[in-house]
């Protein structure tokens, strides 16, 4: 089967729309949160998960714009964002948003947005925050985001070796046990533009990822159309 591994897609519909051109054909999408917040098309990128049956998990982005999540913890563009959001998603797209979980497991792999000890929160971006995960970790590979950084971290023997895959590098999955970040669809933050996502073969059992071009000029239009921060409008066309 192929599954196409999305996170962070923040409500850039172009970007979303992009990624699954470039990642067809696949079996299933499995979001990995913050499906909404920044971005300006929350229902639209809503309404497209849901007619794909994607499986997944709620960001703190998600939590916070159905209410179910202090937004003291985000910083003043973020929260501005998410207030934004809050106000203007319909019916049908906060059901869904309130429905999802903080983690769950798929096909055997773990899914979750910050990380396995603390989902909605926790940066996985060090070997000691990767260690403690995997200390946690009950499956063989656990797919994370909320980073916008494509990596990986892989345990071998108790040490953990950390990749930086670009466009095109392939891991095979091997007995050593991973965690799997495919960066963010909607706004990487690696200093690449371009959607980030993973295309994974569980019958290869390889990852894939891949960097997509999209429409970033389109986003940024509807973005100030609607009066969401400069800040955040002008950091996707850095990728920052
Ligand atoms: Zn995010």
């Amino acid at each position: 089967m192929r599954i196409a591994v999305l996170s962070d897609i923040h409500g850039n519909l172009p970007a979303l729309n992009a990624v699954l051109e470039a990642l067809a054909p696949f079996d299933a999408v499995w979001q990995l949160g913050d499906v909404v917040g920044y971005g300006p098309q929350p229902d639209e990128v809503v309404a497209r998960l849901r007619d794909l049956a994607s499986t997944g998990v709620r960001g703190n982005h998600d939590a916070a714009a159905v209410g179910e999540l202090e937004t003291s913890g985000f910083n003043s563009d973020a929260r501005t964002a998410v207030l934004w959001t809050g106000m203007h998603i319909g019916a049908a797209t906060r059901t869904w948003l309130a429905a999802l979980p903080e983690t769950s497991t798929s096909d055997g792999f773990a899914l979750a947005h910050g990380s396995l000890r603390d989902p909605i929160w926790e940066y996985v971006m060090t070997t000691a925050a990767a260690l403690a995960n995997f200390a946690v970790l009950t499956a063989e590979h656990a797919f994370i985001g909320h980073t916008h950084v494509p990596l990986v971290f892989r345990e071998d023997d108790g040490l953990v070796e950390t990749l930086a895959p670009s466009d095109g590098s392939t891991l095979e999955l091997d007995g050593r046990r991973t965690l799997l970040n495919p960066g963010s669809v909607g706004q990487p933050r690696d200093g690449d533009p371009h959607a980030s996502a993973a295309l994974l073969d569980t019958t290869a059992r390889t990852v894939a990822w891949r960097r997509v071009p999209y429409d970033v000029a389109t986003t940024q239009s509807r973005m100030r159309a609607v009066g969401l921060p400069t800040r955040l409008v002008e950091r996707l066309e850095r990728g920052q």
